[in-house]
């Protein structure tokens, strides 16, 4: 660990389900870089920002030895290795990244005696996330067995090596196709960041927070839509109840026209073409959506 050290760094998934989304939040926020020859590296162009580029197990641990100060990593690889984790130096989870959605859960084979929560009792679970399916049983109150596993989970019950499974489930086509189906959700799952305990200069914590909120504003920027109209005054009532807006829409009056109005609503993403042609049919003109790029709140 350098001692001291200016520039921020944040690990990523280097390839995997998190990787694309991961560079195009950085992107977002406003960060250029370009590659090290080795690919291990992305050297911030426009900021004191550097990008680890990593495998996302090494993520909790490369913040925890204080090599990187943020990172991004799925909830269930962060919560796992939070409670088996030593010392008093583990990352703290900061925010959920609306990506990489996902759940834990529990998963028995189709058509056998397991109905519910309860039957589990006494039997062998085969999971990657020991932790995790420990606690949740213990929340259960449930006595079951663990059995570690480090990869293809959902073969070990036709193996004989498990009566049931705990492993990550998104659309539920892996479980489908291994004649398994969900009991029971552990943990929902997401992208999240996570942030080092401690930091290396008051530069780099000046960076984090810097980055942080451009994060929050990219998020909450993310997906919305300002729309602005013309209608006559008596139909703004109306209006502002049809609208999926998220906070007070802004009303201005138009010079000459004492009966209109021009309106600025910001919108969720959910803003479709039936809005406009609902808003048209209440007497609004001149409508425009346009894409919200940046927003600080
Ligand atoms: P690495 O090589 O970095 O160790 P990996 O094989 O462990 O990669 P991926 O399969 O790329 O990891 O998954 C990364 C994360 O993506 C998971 O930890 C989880 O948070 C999330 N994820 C989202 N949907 C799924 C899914 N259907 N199956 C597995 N992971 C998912
Ligand atoms: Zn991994």
């Amino acid at each position: 660990m350098s001692d001291h050290r200016d520039r921020l760094r944040v690990a990523v998934q280097k390839s995997g389900r998190l990787a694309q989304d991961s560079l195009a939040l950085l992107r977002r926020a406003g960060l250029a870089f370009r590659e090290s020859r080795d690919r291990l590296f992305l050297y911030g162009e426009n900021l004191p920002i550097d990008v680890l580029l990593v495998r996302d197990d090494d993520i909790p641990g490369l913040l925890q030895e204080g090599s990187c100060e943020l990172g991004i990593v799925g909830r269930n690889v962060y919560a796992e290795q939070a409670l088996a984790a030593t010392g008093d130096a583990f990352p703290l989870e900061s925010r959920a990244l609306g990506f990489g959605h996902c759940r834990l859960a529990l998963a028995v084979p189709d058509g056998g005696a397991l109905a519910s929560v309860a039957d589990l009792a006494g039997l062998r679970i085969a999971t990657s996330y020991p932790q995790l399916t420990a606690r949740w049983l213990r929340e259960q109150g449930i006595h079951a067995e663990v059995v570690l596993l480090n990869g293809s989970v959902e073969i070990a019950p036709r193996l004989g090596k498990a009566d049931a499974i705990c492993d990550l489930v998104s659309s539920g086509a892996t479980l489908l196709a291994n004649q398994l189906h969900e009991l029971a959700t552990v943990l929902r799952s997401e992208a999240v960041l996570v942030r080092a305990a401690q930091v290396p200069s008051a530069a780099v914590a000046n960076q984090i927070e810097r980055f942080c909120g451009r994060i929050d504003a990219g998020l909450s920027g993310h997906g919305a839509r300002l729309l602005m109209l013309q209608a006559p005054r008596s139909a703004l009532a109306a209006i502002e109840r049809l609208l999926p807006a998220r906070e007070q829409p802004s009303v201005l009056g138009l010079d000459g026209r004492p009966d209109d109005i021009a309106l600025q609503a910001l919108c969720d993403a959910q803003l479709d073409w039936q809005h406009l042609e609902e808003l048209k049919r209440l007497g609004a003109r001149a409508l425009m959506v346009l894409n919200v790029e940046r927003m600080l709140a």
